[in-house]
């Protein structure tokens, strides 16, 4: 593995920067696998009887995290698609200290992620914020959203709004954000350990393009955040241009006042402090952490902002019939049931707010998507089935390991079901999705989209 002489010439001189080791750990093959679980299904005790991680270490900036002792077919364990953890990097989970450091979680908070697919950093920020807050998951191009909204899905909450917007859109929400965070598009050498095909990418051009797009995409949204409101920017470069010289163009130019976090000596993150305004960031080099490169830095908005003038958009509620055909299948009666072609539920506290995003951008997914209701019956959506929403009164039937798979790979299956008609199929307790047992066959309704295409028969995480 070469790495560019021209990156290694930027990287002399910037603080925590040790050529030899850097080097060094580039060259090893050295390869560093995690994962960070959704409190919302699972608790870490549980996590750490799962067979298949054996010994999991805990990535220590954060409370859900977790090291892997080997990297596992995750395609293969049904835990993973019932959305009980996310893969993520570890050095990119320092965002939970960043955003509880600077933003005060016990309140309700208006949340963008502007930059968010495919869903680490929202996943993430969703498992934050308290069940009154609304995060904002946004991504710019379609078919990255389709993907991010299929990760949120997964994840199960109802106080996220996935929208596939230009950052420019946001302008339109005057004020209307307490936090954003933009993990913005890079030359991305932070992942050259991981990824080699990264290295060929790379040139000193890519940085100046990729520093320019940087400044124009939180040019455009910043409109949208309000005043005191915090700024959180990383990226997954080593470029000092991405990192501390954009710091520097908030604080000097954007009106913005830099915040230090505190760190535990022990994690070995470096605290830079960038030339001009000294203000600080963190990086992440992987001869220290166990990580890939990452820099993060956050901000507070001094600045007046501009109200926004938007209309709320008016929003379609369920008829009353429809409400009684569908709380039976509900845990809750905290949640609006509206319709928008089907029918979808929002936490009563947010639909104020929703209303204002509707009117402003491209939703393409809200709350958790429920169903249709057709002849008086709900004919359940997916996104329910793997929900926080579900009744414990909807049947399930439990499903062993084999038939997981074959499910999940939306292929004809044969079960015992104690009970006709619409249930959940679980594996370990969790919700994997929708069956129907009729009375001579049953019905496979995991979406087609979403099914395992990858022929294996790894059997990593058979019991
Ligand atoms: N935050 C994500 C996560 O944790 O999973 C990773 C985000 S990735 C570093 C940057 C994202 O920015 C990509 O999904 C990319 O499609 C998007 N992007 C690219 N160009 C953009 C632009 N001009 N404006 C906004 N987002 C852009």
């Amino acid at each position: 593995m070469q790495l560019p002489q021209a990156l290694i010439n930027q990287l002399e001189g910037v603080k925590g920067f040790e050529k030899e080791s850097f080097l060094e750990v580039h060259q090893s093959g050295a390869q560093v696998t995690s994962v960070r679980l959704n409190p919302q299904k699972v608790s870490a005790d549980a996590f750490l009887q799962h067979s298949a991680f054996a010994l999991p270490e805990r990535v220590p900036w954060t409370a859900n995290g977790f090291y892997l002792t080997k990297r596992p077919s995750f395609t293969f364990d049904p835990l993973f698609h019932a959305g009980t953890y996310y893969v993520q990097e570890a050095s990119s989970m320092f965002l939970e200290q960043a955003f509880t450091q600077t933003a005060d979680v016990s309140k309700p908070l208006n949340v963008l992620d502007l930059c968010a697919a495919p869903g680490g950093k929202s996943t993430h920020l969703q498992s934050l914020i308290s069940s009154d807050s609304l995060l904002v998951s946004n991504e710019v191009i379609k078919n990255r959203a389709g993907i991010l909204r299929q990760n949120i899905i997964k994840w199960g909450s109802a106080n996220v709004v996935v929208t596939n917007n230009d950052p420019q859109h946001f302008a339109r929400l005057g004020g209307f954000f307490d936090v954003m965070v933009v993990d913005a598009p890079c030359s991305g050498s932070g992942l050259f350990r991981r990824d080699s095909e990264a290295i060929r990418e790379w040139s000193e051009e890519a940085v100046q393009l990729c520093c320019g797009r940087q400044k124009r995409i939180i040019a455009d949204a910043l409109p949208a955040l309000k005043e005191e409101g915090i700024l959180i920017y990383s990226t997954c470069s080593y470029s000092p241009q991405e990192d501390e010289e954009l710091a520097d163009w908030l604080v000097g130019e954007m009106g913005m006042e830099n915040l230090r976090l505190s760190l535990t000596e022990d994690w070995n993150i470096v605290e830079t402090e960038s030339g001009e305004t000294k203000a600080f960031g963190y990086r992440f080099f992987p001869d220290k952490v166990k990580g890939e490169g990452f820099y993060i830095a956050a901000f507070k908005r001094k600045n007046k902002h501009v109200e926004g003038r938007l209309k709320a958009a008016r929003l379609e509620k369920c008829t009353a019939k429809e409400q009684d055909i569908v709380q039976p299948w509900l845990n809750t009666t905290s949640v609006q049931l509206l319709k928008h072609h089907s029918i979808y539920a929002l936490p009563h506290t947010l639909v104020e707010s929703y209303s204002l995003v509707r009117s402003a951008l491209s939703i393409q997914y809200a709350g958790v998507a429920i169903g249709e209701v057709m002849k008086n019956k709900l004919v359940p959506d997916h996104a329910l089935a793997v929900s926080g929403l579900l009744s414990p009164a909807v049947a399930q039937t439990p499903l062993n390991f084999n038939e997981a798979i074959r499910y999940l790979q939306k292929a004809d299956f044969n079960i015992e079901t104690s009970v006709k008609g619409w249930q959940t199929v679980t594996y370990g307790g969790h919700n994997l999705g929708w069956i129907n047992a009729l009375q001579n066959r049953i019905n496979n309704y995991y979406p087609k989209e979403l099914r395992i295409l990858k022929q294996s028969d790894d059997a990593a995480f058979e019991k």
